[in-house]
């Protein structure tokens, strides 16, 4: 396919490689960043949107996102496909893929999971939201990047899966560090606390897949000194939309508000920038009650 990719950052820049690498004719656009091997360098987004069949995104939020849309949709094909593989506010996502439709155009939102690791190897899971045939269009270029494409449902059913998803990673990694700290002042043996906890009915992906505690567990960022991984400034941004879609559509999501709340001091006044979201857990060791 011939395909435009707008956004070479940490995520679309190994996105991008592997498309080439792949066979796909690739030409890309970024303001700043490095322009991976195979992928041809564009003088502007729209000149990488022109004659493309699918125009690919992958921006840091939805008012960029917005303003890419504005320049690109004009310079796009008849029938190709926006598809928006960013994290953005659901809002943002409808009005894109509402924009392209009334172009003509297909459009789809998917978000993915699975960090820079998951992009450089090619094994992100997408969520997507979207037509059928617009789904059907990009569905070989997920196979290509990811090993998991899920279709949600129409436009913005995306970005709606992944916020939920990490609204309850941000709230489940919470719990597991503020129950790791207190174990450990209960003077109760951090292996054990596994032991138990990952085969009980506090088991999540949190504790059993990416535990926040050093040594204990499957390799983590824990056992990293917390390099990310996946930053807390990220999760931080991520519970910043959720909350956003909540007021959006008045769901009280009084656990979202809390982790949300949480990161944002732990981001902005702590040392948590930089650092993996699960560095909760030497926050919560190093406070008591009266914090
Ligand atoms: P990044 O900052 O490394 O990359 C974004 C790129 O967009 C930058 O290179 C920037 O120069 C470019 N850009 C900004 N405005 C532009 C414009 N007008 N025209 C062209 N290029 C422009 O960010 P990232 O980590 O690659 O994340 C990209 C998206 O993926 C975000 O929405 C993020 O939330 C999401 N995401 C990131 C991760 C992760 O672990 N990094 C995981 C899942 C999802």
């Amino acid at each position: 396919m011939k395909i435009g990719f707008i956004g070479l950052g940490n995520m679309g820049g190994p996105m991008a490689a592997n498309l080439a690498a792949a066979g796909h004719d690739v030409t890309g656009f970024d303001l700043v960043a490095n322009y991976p091997d195979g992928v041809t360098k564009a003088a502007s987004a729209s000149e990488t949107a022109r004659g493309q069949d699918v125009v690919i995104t992958m921006l840091p939020n939805g008012a960029i996102l917005r303003s890419v849309a504005d320049e690109i949709i004009p310079a796009m094909s008849e029938s190709a496909c926006f598809l928006d593989c960013s994290t953005v506010d659901v809002e943002s996502a409808r009005a894109v893929a509402e924009q392209a439709q009334s172009a003509q155009l297909l459009a789809v939102d998917a978000p993915v999971s699975g960090g820079i690791g998951g992009a450089s190897a090619g094994t992100l899971t997408f969520m997507a939201g979207g037509s059928d045939k617009a789904f059907a269009k990009v569905a070989p270029l997920f196979e290509v990047m990811g090993q998991k494409a899920v279709h949600c449902g129409t436009s913005g059913a995306g970005q709606a899966a992944k916020i939920c998803n990490n609204m309850i990673l941000g709230v489940t990694m919470i719990a597991t560090c503020e129950a790791f700290a207190m174990a450990d002042k209960l003077g109760l043996d951090r292996q054990k606390m596994f032991d138990v906890v990952s085969t009980s009915s506090g088991y999540s992906w949190s504790m059993n897949a990416y535990c926040p505690a050093p040594g204990v567990g499957p390799q983590s960022p824990a056992d990293n000194d917390y390099k990310p991984g996946f930053a807390s400034e990220l999760m931080l941004k991520d519970l910043g939309l959720s909350q956003q879609a909540a007021e959006s559509v008045n769901a009280d999501t009084p656990m979202g508000a809390l982790a949300r709340a949480l990161y944002a001091q732990f981001v902005e006044n702590e040392d948590g920038k930089g650092r993996d979201f699960s560095a909760m857990l030497p926050r919560f060791e190093n406070r008591d009650r009266s914090d």
